[in-house]
């Protein structure tokens, strides 16, 4: 993954103090390195590669979310519960909220996920939830899949909404906040990711 950014105070006095989020220290190894037109650092993220497809235990989430309408929402609209209610449109931060709530009362042992859809090239921030499938996390997603079938991105015999996306999600975060992944001190700094793609091999079997 490749990661541009420039200094967000032009002008200031001294060097620049760029500092990567330390949610991501852990999983991606960074080199920052400073370019003519900006700065940049690689990152290498390793994605899930294992397929998962639930059963009946997130039908509660499937259903309520053919009852939400997805819609890009102003920040003071997107932790705005009683604006979905009325109106039953959310984008993936006020939806996984909503849909949280909707797990709970089904019994389901879910957590909010915050961090990007990887496509290529271009990441997008992305919030979901984990479902707790026998003391692992599993990545549930059925009103952005409903949502992206609906708009005719993906096929929904391929991408049903009970299918995991998570081989697709980067999680960064345990909550809806959006993680900024570079601070210059103290000031976060807007970044433009790219991602490039690389499999590794696969034996004849699957294996790695
Ligand atoms: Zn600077």
């Amino acid at each position: 993954m490749q990661m541009s950014w420039s200094c967000p105070i032009p002008g200031h006095a001294g060097d620049c103090d760029f500092s990567l989020s330390p949610r991501i220290e852990g999983q991606a190894e960074a080199t920052i390195s400073s370019e003519r037109s900006g700065w940049k650092a690689s990152l290498d993220v390793r994605l899930l590669n294992d397929e998962h497809v639930f059963q009946d235990e997130i039908s509660a989430l499937v259903q309520e979310s053919k009852n939400l309408h997805f819609h890009r929402l102003i920040p003071e609209l997107a932790e705005d519960m009683g604006f979905l209610r009325e109106h039953r449109i959310a984008d993936c931060r006020s939806g996984s909220i909503h849909l949280a709530g909707v797990a709970a009362e089904a019994g389901l042992v879910v957590r909010q996920a915050s961090g990007y859809f990887v496509g290529v090239p271009f990441l997008v921030p992305h919030i979901w939830l984990d479902v707790d499938v026998n003391g692992q996390w599993i990545a549930a997603d059925p009103f952005f899949l409903q949502t992206l079938a609906h708009w005719g991105v993906v096929e929904p015999h391929v991408w049903p909404p009970e299918r995991s996306p998570r081989n697709v999600l980067w999680r960064i975060r345990n909550d809806h906040k959006e993680e900024q992944l570079i601070r210059h001190e103290a000031v976060d700094v807007p970044v433009k990711l790219i991602a490039r793609m690389s499999y590794e091999p696969r034996g004849v079997d699957g294996s790695h």
